[in-house]
This record gives structure tokens, sequence and C-alpha cells, in this order.
């Protein structure tokens, strides 16, 4: 598998591509690009997180504790002392950072459901859910989210299956298929279980017409003509 720097180069030199061709066809901005690229790398760390020990796992549940304590404080902050209230925020912190990763950790195997392009999916909709129902953005920018984190979590699978294919014996490694696959075929529960809750937040995702309304609207022949290279250069000052 590649490591976590390379995928971090990776995921967001394709996203920055991806957002090169969408400030093009008129999607975004041009001073949007490095949200985009961030939502990407963020896609590129996301299929790792049931690897027990990878950093962005790690950081995943630091950022997941830190947003539970300051939920709690908020809740809270009428009600008791500041004492009481630290206490509070510090057992809440240290509940989710250590009990629930050590639970989240025994009920997750590496390379498992979390690896496959039905967690990519399942991603997509629910970043696409976070930006339309919290961060109130319109249908198109939510979804336009949404993408770009299946789009860095799908360059993830492909770039861990590359390096499973050992290319100076010319021969598969044991990992071969184990990281671009469509769902776990080891773990039929966990893959329903996941199939299951990516149609639950399917029902509740925003219509995607206006996006489809954009992209109907757009030339697309023109990137597959190689103009593609042509954008990526001016931008890049070439
Ligand atoms: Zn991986």
């Amino acid at each position: 598998m590649a490591n976590f720097n390379t995928h971090l180069f990776v995921a967001s030199a394709a996203s920055a591509g991806v957002a090169l061709v969408a400030v093009n066809a008129h999607l975004i901005v041009a001073t949007d690009i490095l949200w985009f690229v961030f939502l990407g790398t963020v896609g590129g760390m996301l299929p790792d997180i049931d690897s027990d020990n990878s950093r962005p796992v790690k950081l995943l549940f630091n950022v997941l504790a830190l947003m539970c304590a300051g939920g709690v404080l908020q809740v809270l902050k009428d009600s008791y002392l500041p004492y009481q209230l630290l206490l509070f925020a510090v057992g809440t912190y240290l509940l989710v950072r250590y009990a629930v990763f050590a639970l989240f950790n025994s009920f997750t195997v590496h390379r498992g459901v979390f690896h496959s392009l039905l967690a990519a999916v399942f991603f997509a909709f629910l970043m696409t859910c976070i930006s339309y129902y919290f961060l109130h953005t319109g249908v198109l920018l939510a979804w336009l989210n949404g993408i770009f984190i299946a789009v860095g979590f799908i360059v993830h699978l492909l770039l861990d299956e590359i390096y499973s294919v050992d290319l100076s014996n010319t021969r598969m490694k044991k990992s071969f298929g184990t990281a671009l696959k469509l769902f776990s075929y080891n773990d039929i529960p966990a893959s329903v279980l996941m199939t299951l809750c990516t149609l639950a937040i399917y029902r509740i995702t925003p219509s995607p017409k206006p996006l489809n309304a954009v992209l109907k609207g757009t030339n697309w022949h023109q990137y597959f003509k190689g103009e593609i290279f042509e954008i990526i250069a001016k931008y890049i000052g070439y």
C-alpha cells in the first residue's frame, strides 16, 4: 500500500486537477480551488480510517472528540460552574478520543468495507448532506463538496491497488484486489449495513437537479480531446 505522504500528495494533486477542470467548466470559481483541494485531500485520507493506528483515524477522532467537547460546553454552559464545565468537556474529549475510538477499532478491520467504492459513495452523500444541512450551502455546492470527497477517496483506492502490483517482478502482491473493490466481499453483514446506511443517507440528500442541469450544459468533448492538459498547463503557468 502507498504510505500516508504519498496518499496526501496524490489526492491533493488529483483534486487540484479536477478543480481546474471544474473552474474551466464554470462549475466553481478560481478562489474555491483551495477548498476543493482540501476536500479531495480529506477524501484521500478516509479509506484508511479503519486502520487501527493510521494517522488519519487518530486525527479524525481528535477532531471528533474536540467537536463533542465543544458541543457539551455549548449545551451546558448556562447550567454549571466553570470548573464543572471544564470537567465535563475533558471527560467528553477522553471518552470519544479513547473509548469510542477503541470501540470503533474493535468493530472494523483494515481494508474492510471502509476501503471500497460503496464507502466512497456513502461519504460523498454524507458530505453533501453535511454541506446542505449544516454548512447551509446551496444544492449545487453541496453536491460538488460530496463529489470532491469521492474523487480523493477513489484516487486513494486506485493508488493502493497500483501499489499492489510489484512492477519490478511483474507479479501481483498478496494484497492485489483488496484495495479497489465494490464492497467488502469477506464481510457481507458489514457490506449490507453500509449499503443500508448509504441508501438511508441518499434519501435525505437534496435533489441533484441543479448539478445535472449544469453538467448537461457543459461541453465535455473538449476535455476528451486532450484540452484538459492545456487547461492545467495554463493554470500552472506553462
Ligand atoms: Zn488504503
